[in-house]
């Protein structure tokens, strides 16, 4: 095992990685930018440094900024978490060669997953089931295009190959506006993500999002830990995530979860990972792979009994995985909240001191969070303050815990999503379980007009 790890990122998972690493006995080196110096997790570390001012430009997105924390802090691995650096593919290989360990998968599995148009092909050949669409990259020729378009079926969604954080995606509903919206796309992508490669997929009406997490380590061992539904997003952003999804079969999720194991020892997959589906008509179909740890893991790890995190070191470290897919069983129902600080309805950004965090407790209630009271939420970086996670015997237990749990959370000074995860446990449709993708953007538009 690791004696000294360095932590590269902020918010809660700096602070879920690091009492991970206090329960292995590893030491962690945590990093701030300026504008995080009262965080949680830096107030408890034995180490702390600070890599530049406060716009991740300057400091959490600062390659040799952080490798030279690793350096004087003697750390012999780099976790990512999730966001900022956790998915380039370059910063992996310079970590690596600067002699540290990545806590995540090779360079190349990252290259991969991170081109979509790559990561299909690389699916398509490992048997996961995947949207109809385009054989990779759209051609120039637009004759072809329309070709392409006609076989697949109006409405198509044009998507950038470098596209991510639910930018780079057009739909299409008619020929006659086809050529338009590929030359958009093509130019916003290349000025987006430096890649003008798009390509073409069904558009599906109303799917579900559902994922798969796997765990892999150097040794070609591959397991999933079950899936996650995540349809409540707004702007493609996921507020809710639960596990398991209702109302799916059961053999259809371990069809699928096979499928995306054998993928994961095809391409030599190594640490967590998640590949996203979307489903719809009992049907899944992949749409992309995140290769790090994601912010809803907490559900799985609730439903499961593994850590995810602990897991992701162990095997960076180069342990077998304790655990073989038959000794992975799913209990109960766990529901998560992303706790943002934003004007409820409208989702408008409200940084600011908290005067008081009053998280809520009991039985089956987990908060992971790194702000306090008197703690000031800096205008930055993403709003989420936290997650409030709940576990219960039955996903009708879970909704009142969640209900409980919201009601007893009281937080003071900024504003925060709280109302709106009160009024969505409640919703008729959403205790139903099963909403599509688009329900919560409706929900939304009609609360505004009433
Ligand atoms: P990103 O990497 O930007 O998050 P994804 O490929 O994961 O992009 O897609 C983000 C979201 O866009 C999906 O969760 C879904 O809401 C929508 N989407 C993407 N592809 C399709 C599709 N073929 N049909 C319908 N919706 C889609």
């Amino acid at each position: 095992m690791f004696k000294k790890i360095l932590v590269a990122n902020r918010g809660e998972i700096a602070l879920r990685i690091q009492r991970a690493c206090s329960e292995l006995g590893v030491q962690a080196v945590m990093v701030y930018s300026e504008a995080d110096r009262e965080a949680k997790y830096v107030k408890l570390a034995e180490e702390a440094v600070c890599i530049g001012p406060a716009p991740s430009a300057q400091s959490y997105l600062n390659m040799p900024a952080i490798i030279s924390a690793a350096e004087v802090t003697d750390a012999e691995a780099i976790h990512p978490g999730y966001g900022f650096l956790s998915e380039n593919a370059d910063f992996a290989e310079r970590v690596e060669r600067s002699g540290f360990q990545f806590i995540g998968p090779t360079p190349e599995s990252i290259r991969i997953m991170g081109d979509k148009v790559a990561a299909k092909q690389a699916m398509i050949k490992a048997g996961v089931p995947c949207v109809p669409g385009s054989e990779g990259e759209l051609p120039e020729d637009l004759v072809q295009v329309k070709r392409i378009a006609k076989a697949i079926g109006y409405p198509v969604i044009i998507k950038a190959a470098g596209g991510g954080g639910g930018r780079g995606m057009r739909v299409v509903h008619t020929e006659a506006a086809l050529a338009n919206a590929v030359t958009m796309t093509k130019s916003e992508a290349d000025a987006a993500f430096g890649n003008p490669a798009v390509y073409m997929e069904k558009y599906l009406q109303g799917p579900r999002h559902i994922e798969i997490q796997v765990l892999a380590d150097k040794h070609r061992n591959a397991v999933y830990l079950g899936e996650r539904d995540c349809s409540m997003q707004r702007r493609h952003q996921k507020i809710i995530e639960e596990a398991p999804a209702p109302h799916i079969p059961r053999k259809l999720i371990e069809r699928v979860g096979e499928r995306c194991v054998a993928a994961c020892k095809k391409i030599g997959y190594r640490g967590a990972g998640t590949f996203e589906f979307l489903y719809e008509n009992e049907e899944f179909y992949f749409i992309e792979m995140n290769t790090r740890v994601q912010v809803e893991h907490p559900v799985t790890e609730l439903v499961t009994g593994i850590d995810i995190v602990k897991t992701q070191i162990m095997v960076a470290a180069g342990d077998k995985l304790p655990f073989t897919q038959r000794q992975i069983t799913m209990r109960g129902h766990a529901i998560e909240c992303r706790l943002n600080a934003e004007d409820p309805y409208r989702g408008l950004p409200s940084p600011g001191r908290i005067t008081m965090w009053h998280p809520p407790g009991g039985p089956g209630v987990r908060v992971d969070s790194h702000v306090y009271t008197n703690y000031y939420v800096p205008p930055y970086y993403d709003s989420m303050v936290g997650k409030l996670i709940v576990h219960a015997d039955t996903r009708e237990m879970a909704l009142a815990r969640m209900r409980t749990a919201l009601g007893e959370t009281v937080v003071e000074g900024i504003h925060t999503n709280l109302p709106l995860h009160r009024e969505l446990v409640v919703d008729a449709q959403f205790q139903a379980g099963g909403a599509n993708i688009h329900y919560l953007e409706g929900w939304l538009a009609n609360r505004a007009r009433q």
